[in-house]
């Protein structure tokens, strides 16, 4: 079929809106009318060249839509079906699937990099008939997308498009490094460092985990007044004794959890000395090569703190998305005030300048008007986000 698609021909190239040719969903795979994409750092990081993958290639690796056609062998989708994408397929068969760490699984990670699908070729061509890459398995930024099948995960049709369409990147991200790798429990105190939107969603999850305290940590004041807004009960700008100031926010003793969301240079060091004794640091953000953490050695002895990574959530994403999703719709995590703007696909360039200027929260991508509903999205009636508590800022 053909499509409408912003295609990227190289690095550093502005998006062009043209027509490509999306095959069927070969065996195992999912064909996907997308309601709204997402824009993510990683889509910028990737046309900018920090983030290598081939080109030509149509990005986009957060997107939510309507299944229009499955490929042999899927069970789990019908057409017609609701589904909210994820870039990290598995294959269920490997030791880390076998283990439960789906996230693990190395079966995806070479097609991931060479811009195919699990098998090794590609769904989209251009109108000479050559081939283009895909991008995270999902290239959201166009009208449709074929997906391998672990990708599509089905929600219920209540749920608003544009919403789900945000989850299966930041959302998961950050929610499944407090709920999945943490562990936040009640009455607990949670140092994020960071407060775009993983560690908004890092936030979010730490309130409806019942934690007393949340501290944000984050070098513009805009962000830090957003994540008030979220439920940050403390926030602070770096500084070398940010440590300290979280101690003494937190009875003396330290943070029961860190949540690094920068990966930047010395964080997980401040982090590791802003937690409690016995606390634990997880680590989020993928710092840059040559950017590595130093530890005080016996401190990490002497204080068993624990410092760990996680990756996409340390997710299980079948199960976590619509968990996510269900906790929206309960009226328990305001994802859809997360959403900040929306642009039609040509205006993806635009996006991708404010992105750059840092002015653009999360921005989604609007590829079927009829589909996203209405932005900004009427939240559930039923909205009870727990309430910041406002000791000091
Ligand atoms: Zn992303
Ligand atoms: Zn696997």
């Amino acid at each position: 079929m053909q499509i409408t698609a912003a295609l990227l021909s190289g690095v550093g190239q502005p998006f062009e809106i043209t027509t490509l040719t999306l095959d069927d969903p070969g065996p195992g795979e999912v064909r996907v009318r997308l309601a709204t994409s997402g824009v993510c750092a990683s889509d910028a990081h990737t046309r900018s060249g920090r983030i290598p993958s081939p080109t030509p290639s149509v990005l986009g690796h957060e997107g939510a839509g309507v299944v229009e056609s499955v490929g042999a062998g899927v069970t789990h989708v019908r057409v017609g079906d609701h589904v909210a994408l994820s870039w990290m397929p598995s294959c269920g068969a490997c030791r880390h699937c076998q283990r439960g760490r789906p996230v693990l699984c190395t079966a995806a990670a070479p097609a991931l990099l060479a811009g195919t699908m699990l098998d090794g070729s590609v769904r989209l061509h251009d109108a000479a008939g050559r081939p283009v890459h895909h991008y995270s398995f999902l290239s959201t930024f166009a009208t449709h997308t074929v997906v391998p099948a672990a990708s599509a995960v089905p929600i219920p049709a209540d749920v608003p498009l544009a919403v789900a369409s945000i989850v299966g990147c930041a959302v998961l991200t950050g929610y499944g490094a407090v709920v999945n790798q943490a562990r936040v429990t009640p009455g607990s105190s949670v140092v994020v460092f960071g407060g775009g939107g993983v560690g908004l969603a890092a936030v979010v999850a730490a309130r409806v985990g019942g934690a007393a305290q949340v501290i944000v940590v984050d070098p513009l004041e805009s962000k830090r007044t957003a994540a008030l807004g979220f439920g940050a009960t403390h926030v602070l700008a770096p500084s070398p004794v940010v440590a300290e100031q979280v101690r003494a926010l937190t009875g003396g003793d330290g943070a029961d959890y860190g949540i690094d969301a920068t990966g930047s240079q010395g964080v997980v060091a401040q982090a590791f000395d802003a937690v409690v004794a016995g606390g634990t640091v997880v680590c989020v953000g993928v710092p840059a090569p040559g950017v590595d953490p130093v530890l005080p050695g016996a401190n990490l002895v002497r204080s068993e703190k624990t410092v760990v990574g996680s990756l996409y959530g340390s997710s299980r994403p079948g199960l976590d998305i619509p968990a996510v999703l269900d906790l929206y719709m309960g009226g328990l995590l305001p994802l859809d005030r997360m959403i900040t703007k929306a642009f039609r696909l040509d205006e993806v360039d635009t996006a991708f300048d404010e992105l750059r200027a840092g002015t653009l929260g999360k921005g989604v991508l609007v590829l079927d008007p009829e589909l996203a509903g209405p932005l900004p999205v009427e939240a559930p009636a039923d909205l009870a986000v727990p309430q910041p508590v406002l000791v000091g800022a």
